[in-house]
């Protein structure tokens, strides 16, 4: 469900392109430079017609990467970073059958949650990763997850936008996950126009209304990964294309 870091790609056309700052004016009374026009985020009723499609294509949206308690979800979404839910649970199938706690999986050792997980990207860092994280969730928090940004970004390799992934799936919080298909789509749509996956975040935090908030980031995720793709949208079967103004609409 979760995917790598948006990558904040210059964009060819105006309406996905976030704004820009402004050039300072040019020194010496020349003319000034003309500020770049900032993308402005859709009223709140479209907003909320918005998500409404999504909510009567999916009521009940799930993440793809799979897991069976909080924390065999927290090691998953660290290994998912830059590889694919399918590769992730292929590798992790095997993996949580044997450690499902932090203390087994501190058990097992790192040597062999490197070989559980060798098929996916970064694999030697995404163990050793695993296997300190485990110990601090010993150590600091009884074995259990924590259930706060703060607490959760202080172990290895947990960014932003796996706290946020943990939070919303495994303790329900509302909680907007920035990837990849999150930042396009909330910016094509002008859901939370933003230059950076942050602003998005927070753009999203002020947008969403609240009835939408628990699975805004699976609709966002989904649509970008099945319709609304980076390179060849699938407009023409788009639940929201005639609300839609992005300039990388293809109808
Ligand atoms: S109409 Fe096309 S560009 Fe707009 S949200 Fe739908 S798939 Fe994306």
């Amino acid at each position: 469900m979760t995917a790598s870091q948006p990558p904040v790609r210059p964009a060819a056309r105006a309406a996905t392109k976030p704004a820009r700052a402004a050039a300072a004016p040019p020194p010496g009374g020349a003319k000034p430079v003309r500020k770049a026009k900032a993308v402005k985020a859709r009223r709140p009723e479209e907003v909320r017609a918005i998500f409404g499609r999504f909510q009567a294509q999916e009521p009940e949206p799930k993440g793809e990467l799979e897991s069976v308690n909080p924390f065999t979800l927290l090691v998953a979404v660290v290994l998912s970073a830059q590889a694919t839910d399918a590769g992730v649970n292929k590798a992790t199938r095997p993996l949580f059958a044997v450690a499902d706690t932090p203390a087994k999986m501190l058990a097992l050792g790192e040597d062999k949650v490197r070989d559980f997980v060798k098929s996916i990207g970064l694999f030697r860092t995404k163990a050793k990763n695993v296997i300190a994280l485990s110990a601090m969730l010993i150590e600091r928090h009884g074995g259990d997850v924590p259930r706060t940004r703060d607490e959760l970004e202080q172990l290895p390799g947990v960014g932003r936008k796996t706290a946020n992934v943990v939070l919303n799936i495994a303790f329900g919080e509302v909680t907007h996950a920035v990837d990849t298909h999150v930042f396009r789509v909330s910016n094509r749509l002008r859901l939370a126009p933003g230059r950076t996956p942050l602003a998005v975040e927070l753009g999203l935090e002020k947008a969403v209304p609240a009835e939408f908030g628990r699975h805004a980031h699976h609709w966002l995720i989904l649509h970008g990964r099945y319709t609304c793709k980076a390179i060849k949208p699938g407009c023409g079967r788009c639940v929201v294309a005639d609300i839609c103004d992005s300039t990388d609409k293809r109808v």
